[in-house]
């Protein structure tokens, strides 16, 4: 667990996921692999063997480990009762191929005694998320994990009754360029969540996600929005962003069943708009 600099959250934490693989040219110039190599190189053993230097600078090599022991440590280090926004697995792919369905399965369980907290999860491997988030068995297979969580923690979560989606976990995509988006966050949208983030960086060319701000109630015909925040990398803004004024903008979103029955109130929250400024992705 760590304090971190990035705008909007304001804990860092992994559970456990060493290395990851590229899945797109936003990927090429991961922030990840670039701590991970000056953190084997000072002698961490968790990160030596996942990375290699090519003429374009430092890479994941491929290799993704996970450590089981250390989900409940990393979880058991994160605040008791204050609230707070929880990145979690900053330095991989949470969603990895590799990272197999059972830890994640502690993951989510240790999130769901936690509801004080806010975990916000960032992938770009939304369609693996799709998948495990459509599990038949996976309410059934957190609420046993929640209930092996010691009372403390189980009273602190006030019932032992687990509900999908997790209401204090955020899912969110990142993405540098329109056609990266666009692969990505249709298996976003469609992965139930109380709140789906976007990341928009490095800005690598134009994008314009106006399209997934909002679609019209079947029923009554006003516009409610799908993402509801987006993080923006400021230092690539130049010229770049297309849809900049509108969907830098939380907003809220109001269910009506299988349709929408009330309009954002996109104003009320102009405010929220968060500039990252790290030059990296992650
Ligand atoms: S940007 Fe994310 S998905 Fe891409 S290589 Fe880095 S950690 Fe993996």
């Amino acid at each position: 667990m760590a304090l971190t600099s990035i705008g909007w959250t304001d804990i860092s934490l992994n559970p456990g996921v060493y290395g990851c693989s590229e899945v797109g040219p936003d990927c090429s110039r991961c922030y990840a692999a670039v701590q991970a190599a000056r953190l084997a190189h000072m002698g961490m053993s968790r990160y030596m063997g996942l990375t290699h230097e090519t003429v374009s600078g430092m890479h994941w090599n491929g290799t993704v480990r996970v450590n089981y022991r250390e989900i409940a440590v990393a979880f058991s280090k994160l605040p008791k009762r204050k609230p707070a926004r929880v990145f979690v697995t900053s330095m991989a792919d949470l969603f990895h191929d590799d990272v197999p369905d059972d830890f994640l399965d502690q993951c989510f369980a240790h999130m769901a005694v936690r509801p004080h907290l806010t975990f916000q999860i960032l992938t770009k491997r939304t369609a693996r998320m799709r998948r495990y988030f459509e599990r038949p068995d996976l309410g059934m297979i957190i609420r046993n994990l929640h209930a092996l969580a010691p009372d403390a923690l189980r009273r602190g979560a006030n019932s032992n009754r687990v509900t999908l989606p997790l209401p204090n976990v955020w899912l969110g995509t990142s993405a540098g360029r329109q056609d990266l988006l666009e692969q990505r966050i249709g298996d976003l949208l469609a992965t139930h969540a109380v709140e789906w983030f976007l990341s928009l960086e490095p800005l690598l060319g134009p994008l314009d996600i106006r399209p997934y701000l909002g679609t019209a109630c079947e029923s009554c015909g006003a516009t409610a929005p799908d993402v509801d925040w987006c993080a923006l990398d400021s230092s690539y803004a130049d010229g770049h962003v297309i849809a900049v004024d509108n969907p830098m903008i939380r907003m809220s979103r109001t269910n009506c069943g299988p349709a929408w029955k009330n309009s954002a109130n996109l104003d009320a929250k102009k405010n929220e708009l968060t500039n990252v400024t790290s030059p990296t992705t992650r």
